[in-house]
This record gives structure tokens, sequence and C-alpha cells, in this order.
């Protein structure tokens, strides 16, 4: 390569990677761009999770990851895989090698991205390379990382760094795209994802009693414990105010039901900072192919209304309504 060469390279790169939209399109075009340097065989990203787990009668806490392959598939469970290519890694470092062989060249490298609103990213290299073709990498990682603090401003909250409402409508749009493929219409199908809002209760009276600053302490802590309840193959938002959104895949009626009941009674149960107890109601329905992604969610939306109007602290499920609203004065189904 001579120096013109490699510079208009450099440009044309730069200028790619700063014309993406959104993270998701600025991922896939940096590891394309990878892809194509002749020495890298295989370029890979992943996103870390940091969790501090408390442990069943233990006192200390247990710090876990939680490593998800970008683009994630949510029609399947790898995270078992994920971790254990993680495991042994120096997580502080912003580069982890291989062993260079007899001519120093090395077989893999793993580049950390760290710093903005989301999670820490890693790229996971695989090809042959020497310790200078990393040092051109680590600029480019650089131009990558800068971006990703960018998209991370524009798609995540400010204060609990969750996806927000924009993510979520491309998210969701993603998740009926595929069920639209496959036509996967069976509600008691294990692989069936789930769309469901949650909604503070009564959350105006924690601003009026405790003041804003608390409130958005309670806003925090939630979307941690929804991180800690809610697994790999999730998709969390923060969908404004006190409302937030879950995306469960990979669950049957019966395990999404179970699951939110679960998370329900974990934050009814959470003893919160000088606000002590809050509540929280979930209305939920079956993700499809069919109707449209603004129908599904209101279709949630229906149902959280009628869990806030029959005593709040409870999940409703949206295909089970029609039985619950029956109008005992007319003996009429009501329509919302
Ligand atoms: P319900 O049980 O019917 O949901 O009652 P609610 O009080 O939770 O609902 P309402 O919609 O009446 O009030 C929501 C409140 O959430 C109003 C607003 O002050 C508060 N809120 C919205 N966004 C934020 C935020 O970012 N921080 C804080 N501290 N409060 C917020
Ligand atoms: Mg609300
Ligand atoms: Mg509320």
């Amino acid at each position: 390569m001579n120096f013109n060469h490699t510079v208009r390279q450099i440009f044309s790169w730069t200028i790619q990677l700063s014309a993406q939209q959104d993270y998701q399109a600025l991922t896939h075009n940096f590891l394309d761009i990878l892809t194509k340097i002749p020495w890298i065989d295989s370029a890979t990203a992943y996103e870390i999770y940091h969790h501090e787990r408390k442990n069943p009668g233990e006192t200390g806490t247990v710090r876990e990851l939680l490593i998800r392959r970008f683009p994630l598939d949510f029609t399947r469970n790898d995270e078992q895989y994920h971790n254990n290519l993680f495991d042994g890694l120096d997580h502080s470092a912003d580069l982890n090698l291989s062993v260079p062989d007899e001519s120093g060249l090395y077989a893999w490298a793993i580049f950390s991205i760290k710093g903005g609103g989301g999670p820490q990213r890693a790229i996971h290299l695989k090809g042959a390379f020497r310790q200078e073709m990393l040092e051109l990498l680590g600029n480019l990682r650089e131009i990558y990382r800068n971006l990703v603090i960018l998209h991370d401003t524009k798609e995540r909250d400010v204060l609990t760094k969750l996806p927000n409402r924009q993510s979520l409508d491309a998210r969701l749009l993603q998740v009926c795209g595929h069920y639209s493929d496959y036509q996967t219409i069976d509600k008691q199908a294990e692989k069936s994802s789930w769309i469901a809002i949650l909604d503070i209760d009564h959350f105006k009276r924690v601003n009026d009693n405790f003041g804003h600053l608390y409130g958005d302490e309670v806003l925090l802590t939630f979307s941690q414990l929804m991180g800690k309840c809610f697994r790999y193959n999730d998709f969390l938002f923060r969908f404004g105010g006190e409302e937030f959104v879950v995306i469960l895949n990979l669950a049957s009626q019966a395990t999404a039901l179970a699951a939110f009941n679960r998370f329900r009674e974990e934050i009814a149960n959470y003893h919160f900072p000088t606000v002590g107890q809050v509540t929280v109601s979930i209305g939920l329905t079956h993700v499809n192919g069919i109707s449209m992604p603004s129908t599904q969610l209101d279709n949630a939306d229906k149902a959280l209304y009628h869990a806030k109007d029959s005593g709040r602290n409870r999940v409703v499920l949206y295909e089970d309504m029609d039985v619950l609203v029956e109008d005992n004065d007319s003996g009429e189904i009501e329509l919302f």
C-alpha cells in the first residue's frame, strides 16, 4: 500500500462509519470494514453486561458477566458458549491478545470499547497480525468508540441507560418481522415472544412525598432489578416516565406469565431506601407477525390499563381480557 492509497482508505472508512444512522448499522459497517482487511479472517462484536449478584445465605455479592453476541439472535440461547469465550480475560484492559507464534504473529485479539451510556462492547478478531497492524486497528477502534458513544446518547435513556422509546420501535419491528417470516402464532410454543408494559403504581406519590430525586433513584433501582430478573434473550427499554417495556423471548405463555409475576413480586418485596415499598402493574400480549407493531403495543397497554383498574400490583395478559372484562350489568363484552 502506498501512502496516498492508505490515507484515502482511512478517510473512506471514516466517512462510511460516520454516515451510519444508528448503533446497529454502525456496528455492522465496522465489522464489514474489519473483515475486508486481508490479515483478518473474522470479526465479531459482543456486548458485556456486568451484574452484582447475591447468593442466598451469603453476605457479599458476586460479579457476574452477561455476554451477548451482536446482533443478538433472540431465537437462540448461546449464553454459555459466549461466556466461555470471555473466561479468563482481563476486562479492565483495552486489548487482550493470544500468545504470539514463533514468527511474532497473533492469532486472535479482543478489543474492549468502554464509555458512553451502553454496556461495555468487545470486538473479537481472528487472523494473523503483527503489533504494528494492531496499532492501526487501535486507531480505527477509537473512531468506532467515539461514534458508539454518540449513538448511545441518542438511543439510550440518560437516567437508566436502557434503550429508549425510539430503540423500542426499531426492535419491535425486527421481532414482529421475524414472526411474520415464520408465522409462529402458537401462544403455547416455547419459542414465542411477549411484549409487556410495566408501569410503577402511584409513582406520582413517590415524587410528592419524597421529592423528584428519590423518584429518580427508584427508577434507576427498578431498571437494575429488571436487568437482573430478565436475562440473555430479553430486550429491556425505558418507555418514558415510570413506564418500562420488556420483550421476553423464547417463552411459552405459562413461562412468560411466571416470569412477569416473579418480577412483580421481586419489586413488591424490595425495600427501596427511604421510599420503602413500591409496586408495579404489568400488561402483556403475545407478539405476532400479523398485527401492526403499534397495535400490539396498544394491546399490552390495554392489559396494563386493566391491571390498574383491577387493583394494581398485578399482571394481566391481553389474550385473557375477553374473559376478564365482561360487563355484568349489560351482559355484554366491554370493547376498549
Ligand atoms: P398509576 O398507578 O395510575 O400509574 O399512578 P402514577 O402516579 O404512577 O401515574 P401518573 O401517570 O399519574 O404519574 C406518573 C408520574 O411519574 C408523574 C411524574 O411526576 C412522574 N415521572 C415521570 N417521569 C419521571 C422521571 O423521570 N423522574 C421522576 N422522579 N418522576 C417522573
Ligand atoms: Mg404511567
Ligand atoms: Mg404509574
